[in-house]
Formats: structure tokens, C-alpha cells, sequence
């Protein structure tokens, strides 16, 4: 399974997990043996569709939720189109969505695309952001409006880890009767949540984010929300989502959360220690090193550190050769050289936004690779330093 793998230092948990053993040995039954469909009437498919149902549970449970409330999608990025598509299908007469500049691209390019696609139909509010990549809830406030069908904002940012209040803006949207999504697929397993208390319409969550495999996510909805499927199709998922269930990976992600309440509290310990760690020897041992986002409002295993005057891609390639896996703030995968939506919304220069890293750690993480990477580092940034026509002088 992973053996082959134990040389590789692996930072980049807010890009993808490992699949928890657990996880996998819980799947594995329904990979081998139990491949009846959870909605056949023989004993043979039932069997599996009980263990969907305790999945169901096990999810609810993380999320303080009831098991109806939880429907089970193909990742967050359908989660969060259903979410914010039912809600403009539901108020079809209401034309403006609220969101933020730091949305991941499941919810900016969804947005994009209902301005431009739908022909300026749609009117979208992207919240400002500060130096620290925080909001302005006196901004928020002055948006929300009787024209607005949904407010989307995230949990927690990806690239930062920044945590945003929507415990309170949700709150706020209720007041005017407006619907509440959350992109909460960096919070769930670090953070304690329970929707029970709260005012949030729909959450968005993904497995592989938190030790479950690729390809299944969950689109929590609250009791009493208007809902209008997006997937139509047979009457799986109680007739909100059709297609016939990933049933192993939805057992995967049922196992998934009951691990994740047993390692929150470690996740807010060691793993904040070792980042903390990583960050400060980072910050210190390295000449013009810049920590971007909130220092306290953050997840507890992110952190996005900018290396002035380097490219992020020279950086993760001499990382690569000893086999240290993160990932950088400039959008290398879309063939541009522009430095990440989030890093700009912030303000962050030019010169820094574009050698930025992040590092984002799991409970497998370890002191001694922690150690590895601190060691590594200063020599990666001078030699590329050495070569960089902006840096001369800067010394
Ligand atoms: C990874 C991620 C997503 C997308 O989830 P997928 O399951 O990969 O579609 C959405 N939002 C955030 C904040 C993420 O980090």
C-alpha cells in the first residue's frame, strides 16, 4: 500500500490526504464482496444500503447534524454547485449571490460563470479581504439585500487556512431570510462544528480531504431549507441527489469521520505544534521570509509562507528532489504565471505572492520531517536567490 511511499515527506493535506487504514480496511468489504445496490429489495442489496445508513450517521455525527439532513455527492465541488444552484432555482426572482474574493475555484468559477454565462442575469458580491486575508462584516452587512437568493462563503481558506466567522454571518443572512452556504471543506476534522446550533442552510464537505478517497463528498442541507435537486435521476438519496451510490467510498468517509472526532483534539495539538514549529524556524532562519494570512484566526495545520525575490515553482521543484511534497500560491497548473486569486485579494506584492508555499500538515506528519524540511529549506532559498536577478542587493 503506501510503503512505497514512506520516503515522501508529505506537506500538501490541503491538496488531497492520505486514505486513513482504517478507512481503507472499512471500505474494503464493499469492494470484494457486498456489491448488491443499496436500493434492492433482497437481503443481499440491503446489507449494503445498512451500511450507507451508518455512514450517514457517522457523518452526522461530526457535523452535529441529523442523518436526513446529510446526502452524499461525488465531491464538494458538486456539493457546492447544488448548494448555491438550488438556492437560485428556489428564488428565481432573486438575482444576487454574496461570496468572497478567496473562495476556492468550486465556488469563484461557479460564480464567474453565472455572470458571464447567463448573460450579467446574475449580479455577485465578492467581499473584500484585508492584509490578513480577514473580512469586513460591516461590508457583508451593507451587501445583504432583498434581491439576495444566497450568501456563499467559506469556512476555511485553503491556501492560508484563514478562518472566516460564518457562524455569525450565517446568522446574520437569517435575520433577512436569506440562505447560507458554507464551502466547509477545510474546517470539517479540524475544526468542531455542530450545525445543530447554527444558522448555516448548506455545508459543502469532501472525503479526500480528510482520509477518505477521492470522488465522494456530502451537501449537508438543514431541516426545513427549500431544496431543489441538481443530479435528477432514480430516487437514491431520498430523491435529492440521483445515481447510484459510491457505496465504498461512502462507507470510506463514514469511517473517515469517526476518526477525525477522535483526532481532533490531536489535530489542535501536535499537529499545530509541529506547525507552529516548521513556520517559526522557517520565518527565522530565512532572510525576507513573510507569513501570509491571520496568525491566530487559522486552521491548526496550515501555513503560507512567502520567500521574496523566488519563483514558487523553482522552489517545489528543488523541494521535489528530496521528496517534499507542498504546493505554491502562483496558479502553475493553469499555464499562467499569475500568483493565486487569494494572495492577490490580499494585497500581497508582487515580489512575494509570487514565491509563496504552503505547507499544510496531517496527524502522519512527524517532528522528524518537520526537522527535515527546516534543514532543507534556508540552502533551497539562497541558491535560488543566487540566480535571481531582483535579489542582488538585497542583502
Ligand atoms: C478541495 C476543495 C474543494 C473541492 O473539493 P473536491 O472534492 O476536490 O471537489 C472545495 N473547496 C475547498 C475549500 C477545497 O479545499
Amino acid at each position: 500500500m503506501a510503503t512505497s511511499n514512506n520516503d515522501v515527506v508529505y506537506m500538501d493535506n490541503n491538496a488531497t490526504t492520505m486514505v486513513a487504514p482504517e478507512v481503507v480496511e472499512a471500505m474494503m468489504p464493499y469492494i470484494e464482496d457486498y456489491y448488491g445496490n443499496p436500493s434492492s429489495m433482497h437481503t443481499f442489496g440491503g446489507q449494503v444500503g445498512a451500511a450507507v445508513k451508518q455512514a450517514r450517521q457517522q457523518v452526522a455525527t461530526l457535523l452535529g447534524a441529523d442523518p436526513e439532513e446529510i446526502t452524499f455527492t461525488s465531491c464538494g465541488t458538486e456539493s457546492d454547485s447544488t448548494a448555491i444552484l438550488s438556492a437560485l432555482r428556489t428564488f428565481p426572482e432573486k438575482r444576487h449571490i454574496i461570496t468572497t474574493r478567496v473562495e476556492h475555484p468550486a465556488v469563484k468559477s461557479l460564480a464567474e460563470n453565472l455572470q458571464a454565462v447567463c448573460g450579467h442575469k446574475y449580479r455577485v458580491t465578492r467581499l473584500k479581504v484585508d492584509s490578513e486575508g480577514l473580512l469586513d462584516l460591516a461590508e457583508y452587512e451593507a451587501a445583504l439585500s432583498d434581491e439576495t437568493a444566497i450568501v456563499s462563503v467559506m469556512w476555511a481558506n485553503n491556501e492560508t487556512g484563514v478562518i472566516y466567522p460564518v457562524e455569525k454571518m450565517a446568522k446574520m443572512a437569517k435575520e433577512r431570510g436569506i440562505l447560507f452556504h458554507t464551502d466547509a471543506v477545510q474546517a470539517v476534522g479540524k475544526l468542531p462544528i455542530n450545525l445543530k446550533e447554527l444558522d448555516i442552510d448548506f455545508l459543502s464537505m469532501s472525503g479526500h480531504k480528510l482520509h477518505a478517497p477521492k470522488g465522494v463528498g456530502v451537501l449537508y442541507v438543514k431541516r426545513g431549507t427549500l431544496f431543489i435537486p441538481f443530479l435528477t435521476g432514480g430516487h437514491q438519496e431520498s430523491g435529492r441527489r440521483g445515481g447510484t451510490e459510491n457505496v465504498a467510498s461512502i462507507v470510506g468517509l463514514g469511517r473517515a469521520c469517526d476518526l477525525a472526532s477522535e483526532k481532533m483534539e490531536e489535530e489542535n495539538s501536535r499537529v499545530k505544534m509541529l506547525r507552529d514549529k516548521l513556520e517559526n524556524g522557517l520565518l527565522t532562519t530565512i532572510p525576507k521570509a513573510i507569513l501570509n494570512g491571520n496568525k491566530e484566526q487559522r486552521l491548526p495545520n496550515t501555513t503560507n509562507v512567502s520567500f521574496e525575490y523566488v519563483e514558487g515553482e523553482a522552489i517545489l521543484l528543488h523541494m521535489n528532489r528530496y521528496n517534499i511534497c507542498a504546493s505554491s500560491g502562483s496558479a502553475c497548473t493553469s499555464g499562467s504565471l499569475e500568483p493565486s486569486h487569494v494572495l492577490r485579494a490580499m494585497g500581497v506584492p508582487f515580489t512575494a505572492a509570487h514565491g509563496s508555499i504552503r505547507f499544510s500538515l496531517s496527524i502522519y506528519n512527524t517532528e522528524d520531517e518537520v526537522d527535515f524540511i527546516l534543514d532543507k529549506m534556508p540552502a533551497i532559498i539562497e541558491s535560488l536567490r543566487q540566480m535571481s536577478p531582483f535579489w542582488a542587493g538585497e542583502k
